[in-house]
């Protein structure tokens, strides 16, 4: 169930940060010696090959979501919630656990909704929702997976660490939670609008 997220949501990313990559550099980021142009010609084929991310999105919610009614997801956003209140517990965490939790509870409603419209209108209406919901669940389960490194860097600084990875991945889980995973969340918007069906337009 993770590959097409996997796939689809990490090269989409590469895209972006080659591109901001770019951007950090001005003007000379264009430029061919910098490299940074480079970065992002090779990045951009990642979404293409082995599968576009567009199919990958429809693998994800057309089929691994619907073939066993949203079961493993749903097991997954579980560990997600749990991980959120591990966090929640911890008097550093407090507010990174009520962020991650209302993530998880965006992919569960986003879930919901698209199982929900693949009975009632069927495969077009899955189709529609894919990439949307493909992106919040990357978002959530990437925040997740921060939140769960916030929790071992902080053992790791009671018990004593003062390597500085530590205390730099409090700042990744901080920023990623905080500042980043709420731009994913806001897909939950999106699919809650309703999606326009393809054929509409025929
Ligand atoms: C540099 C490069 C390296 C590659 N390396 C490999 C490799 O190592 N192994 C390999 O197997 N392949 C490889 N490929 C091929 C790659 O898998 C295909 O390019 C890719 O699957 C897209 O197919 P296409 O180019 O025919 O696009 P098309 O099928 O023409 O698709 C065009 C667009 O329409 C979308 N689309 C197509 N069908 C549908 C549909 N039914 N529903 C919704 N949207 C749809 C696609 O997502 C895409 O955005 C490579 C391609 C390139 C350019």
């Amino acid at each position: 169930m993770l590959i097409p997220v996997i796939k689809s949501f990490s090269t989409d990313q590469a895209v972006e940060i080659a591109s901001l990559g770019i951007q950090v550099h001005g003007g000379m980021g264009y430029v061919e010696e910098t490299g940074a142009a480079q970065l992002l010609r090779d990045a951009r084929i990642a979404p293409i090959y082995e599968g576009t991310n567009g199919i990958q999105a429809l693998d994800l919610a057309g089929r691994k979501l619907t073939r066993d009614g949203g079961e493993a997801m749903t097991a997954l956003i579980d560990e997600v919630n749990a991980t959120a209140e591990k966090l929640k517990d911890h008097p550093r965490f407090a507010q990174l656990g009520e962020a991650l939790a209302a993530g998880g509870d965006d992919l569960r409603a986003a879930m919901a909704v698209v199982l929900g419209q693949g009975q009632e209108i069927g495969q077009d209406a899955v189709q529609a929702y894919a990439t949307p919901f493909l992106s919040l669940a990357g978002h959530v389960l990437c925040a997740w997976q921060m939140g769960e490194a916030a929790l071992k860097a902080q053992a790791a600084i009671d018990e004593g660490s003062n390597d500085p990875f530590y205390t730099q991945k409090l700042v990744s889980a901080d920023f990623v939670i905080k500042q980043w995973l709420p731009e994913g969340r806001a897909q939950r918007a999106v699919i809650d609008a309703g999606m326009q069906c393809l054929s509409d337009f025929f």
